[in-house]
């Protein structure tokens, strides 16, 4: 196993998740839905979700799942489909909810999906925003940590598919 440096631990994830669940009740209605965009996020999402249920909000939840990535390091730029939501967000309060925010393709195409179908708003919800990295026009309503622009992995983000379990966030040391 190659060295992990922690950079985020269980503890300050899970005081950081109760305060932007905190955050999140007090901007939506109680009743609203959550997406999850596959796969870093999912265990974002799940710790988010019981949060929000401490919060006395009411959510319906589904899941996306778009790339860009690959096994690469790098964007491609290309962001796609490749699992669609089954619910309709047509009128609906949605919370978009994503690891990280980077160049913002991922999100970008995400929110235009949800507001083409109809959604009453699209509020964004990130864990990690690398500051600077942006290469088209999107904001995270509600983020977690500003990272240093390094390589992240844990908490459900991954490197080739592996460190997804890592309860906490850390970064590969060579
Ligand atoms: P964006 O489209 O904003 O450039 O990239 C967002 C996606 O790229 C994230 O959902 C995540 O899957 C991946 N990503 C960006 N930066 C990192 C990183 O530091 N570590 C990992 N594991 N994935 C990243
Ligand atoms: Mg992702």
């Amino acid at each position: 196993m190659p060295e992990i440096k922690t950079l985020y631990t269980q503890e300050q994830i899970h005081t950081r998740i109760q305060e932007m669940s905190q955050e999140i009740a007090r901007k939506l209605p109680q009743e609203f839905m959550v997406i999850g965009l596959l796969r870093g996020s999912f265990i974002f999402a799940a710790d988010l979700v019981r949060a929000l249920y401490a919060e006395h909000c009411k959510i319906q939840m589904d899941f996306m799942t778009l790339s860009s990535y690959g096994d690469a390091l790098e964007s491609s730029g290309q962001v796609v489909i490749q699992r669609d939501i089954s619910e309709s967000v047509a009128g609906r309060d949605v919370v978009l909810i994503d690891d990280i925010l980077e160049s913002g393709r991922t999100l970008r195409t995400a929110i235009d999906i949800l507001k083409d179908r109809g959604a009453k708003t699209v509020t964004v919800a990130v864990l990690l925003e690398k500051p600077g990295k942006l290469q088209t026009k999107v904001s995270a309503d509600i983020c977690g940590f500003k990272t240093p622009d390094v390589f992240v992995i844990g908490y459900g983000l991954d490197y080739k598919n592996y460190y997804r379990e890592l309860p906490f966030i850390g970064v590969l040391c060579e």
